[in-house]
């Protein structure tokens, strides 16, 4: 069901409104980051298309469902890359089943994962399927990489953007879904880097109730150590909220303030061995240095110099005062 889906109100809402009314696009377009739920809202809207029982949802146990779960239902295929690449031949066989009237519903649904991944041929032949698409059809391009899809790709698609999964909505789903207390529960949605699947998998198997390590940023790096650092950043800006919270955790700790208060609270000793190396202005400093890096880096200023000032700047915090 829809309901199943974490944070993308919006885009759900869309979804089902094109549904009610009937207006489906023939192409779609769903782009934003990686691992929050881009395919399994695809496969869900597909679902949903040909659930037999629910009305603009995806019941989950109809005959439907069930065989598009399975990744055995003949009016619906899920393109991957292969290896690296989404080559012309899977293009092309997508392309003749669009020739055949669909089997079981009224449509026929096409979920390209990766579409970034295409090759220039590739993109070329379904250039020509967006350009002239058989009505009774839902292609859905999914990809991270919005600006590496051509634009004349992009212009004959509906696009839906995709966020990062708020860390709040993530952890309320996993305290409802495998009953956690609440601090746990935000501490795998800081852990898993606001990757759903990966949270509900931790979640489910109490991984991460295990001590979290303290990351390196807080107790001092070597200069080399400092660019890799950053260069990690880069790759997983999302690792700014977990410094983030390890710095307000830090503040908190330096406050006396109890143990419930803090989201790492397993990590109680180390942050009470790190917390010493730094005065509560410094800490506050470095609050604001990580929020500051966050609203740049949403403004797509120069990510990489950002991050090199920021972990600079905080390795210099912690440096000042051994
Ligand atoms: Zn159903």
């Amino acid at each position: 069901m829809f309901r199943d889906i974490v944070g993308h109100d919006k885009n759900i809402e869309a979804l089902r409104n094109a549904l009610r009314s009937g207006r489906i696009a023939g192409a779609y377009l769903f782009a934003g980051p990686a691992h929050v739920g881009k395919e399994f809202t695809a496969m869900m809207f597909a679902k949903a298309i040909h659930c037999k029982t629910a009305d603009a949802d995806a019941c989950g146990r109809c005959v439907s469902c069930r065989k598009i779960d399975d990744g055995n239902h003949p009016d619906v295929r899920l393109i991957r890359p292969q290896g690296n690449w989404m080559k012309i031949d899977q293009v092309r066989a997508m392309q003749r089943q669009l020739t055949y009237r669909p089997m079981e519903g009224h449509y026929k649904v096409c979920i390209l994962t990766d579409a970034d991944r295409m090759t220039t041929q590739a993109a070329n032949s379904m250039l020509k399927t967006l350009e002239e698409p058989p009505g009774d059809t839902v292609i859905i391009l999914i990809t991270a990489k919005y600006d590496a899809i051509l634009l004349t790709i992009r212009s004959r698609c509906r696009p839906l953007k995709f966020g990062h999964v708020p860390l709040e909505s993530l952890a309320r789903e996993l305290t409802r879904r495998a009953m956690l207390p609440d601090s746990l529960a935000r501490q795998i949605a800081i852990l898993s880097s606001g990757n759903v699947s990966k949270a509900i998998e931790m979640a489910e198997s109490k991984e991460g109730t295990h001590e979290p390590e303290i990351p390196p940023l807080l107790t001092g790096l070597e200069p080399l150590q400092l660019f890799r650092e950053a260069e990690r950043l880069q790759k997983q800006t999302e690792q700014l909220d977990v410094l983030l919270t390890w710095y307000r955790d830090l503040l908190m700790v330096k406050q006396r303030a109890p143990d419930e208060l803090l989201t790492y609270v397993q990590a109680r000793p180390l942050l009470d061995e790190v917390v010493r190396n730094y005065a509560s202005w410094q800490i506050q400093q470095a609050i604001q240095w990580i929020q500051e890096t966050k609203q740049h880096l949403q403004r797509n200023i120069n990510s990489a110099l950002a991050l090199d000032v920021l972990v600079i700047r905080l390795a210099g915090l912690n440096a000042r005062n051994r």
